[in-house]
């Protein structure tokens, strides 16, 4: 079947020699957050074989967004069955950072900076049948612009809605927040990328086949 979502491996050549990196596609207007992250998984599947496993990319900032939350919830029935589940889950394993007027959402770190779910024996994710969308759509290649503009607009937006929902579960002032395509959806499957994207990052990575 036909993809909803391209990822495709691309050529450059400069003065020093060639290089490669990845751009991202959407070849259907009904194309789901769900889709991107599989075709991008999917990618690397095939091509980065050279993932060392070396963890160090759990020990930058891991942004959260509303569904990786719920999704985790699911695994912690014990966070999920409380009064406020997202204060719950984040003072156990998320912290919540003030940027301006707005909050940054992330999971949190341990002492020496590694991701809470980072186990430090072996380097493996001890949470990574729930890890979030911004973990299983980063890979060591370099993107494109437009693949970058992607990732970011479908990230920036499930923080807002996290830090939304997350005030609105204590009644507190959420008019920093506009509600996004994100809000009350609990699945990727569920949510459209011509929803979540710019205008502008849209009719860039719309092409029909
Ligand atoms: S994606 Fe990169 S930083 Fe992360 S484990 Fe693989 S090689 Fe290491
Ligand atoms: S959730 Fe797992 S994959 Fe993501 S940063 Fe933490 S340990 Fe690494």
């Amino acid at each position: 079947m036909e993809r909803s979502v391209l990822v495709e491996m691309k050529k450059m050549s400069d003065n020093l020699g060639e290089s490669f990196y990845f751009d991202v596609h959407i070849t259907k207007d009904s194309a789901t957050v769900q889709e991107y992250i599989d075709a991008l998984n999917a990618f690397q599947e095939t091509y980065m074989q050279s993932c060392l496993g070396c963890g160090n990319c759990c020990y930058t900032r891991v942004p959260l967004l509303s569904i990786d939350v719920w999704h985790y919830l699911r695994e912690f029935p014990q966070l999920a069955q409380t009064e406020k589940p997202l204060h719950a889950f984040m003072s156990r394993y998320g912290e919540v950072v003030a940027a301006g007027e707005t909050l940054d959402m992330q999971l949190a770190k341990k002492e020496n900076g590694a991701c809470i779910f980072l186990q430090e024996d072996d380097q493996a994710c001890a949470g990574y049948s729930a890890r979030g969308l911004a973990c299983q759509t980063y890979f060591c290649l370099p993107e494109s612009v437009l693949a970058k503009e992607i990732r970011s607009a479908v990230i920036n937006q499930g923080i807002d809605e996290l830090a939304r929902a997350y005030l609105a579960e204590e009644g507190q002032d959420t008019s920093a927040y506009e509600k996004n395509a994100y809000w009350g959806k609990r699945s990727y499957n569920t949510v459209l990328l011509k929803d979540i994207l710019p205008q502008e990052i849209w009719q860039k990575a719309f092409c029909c086949p």
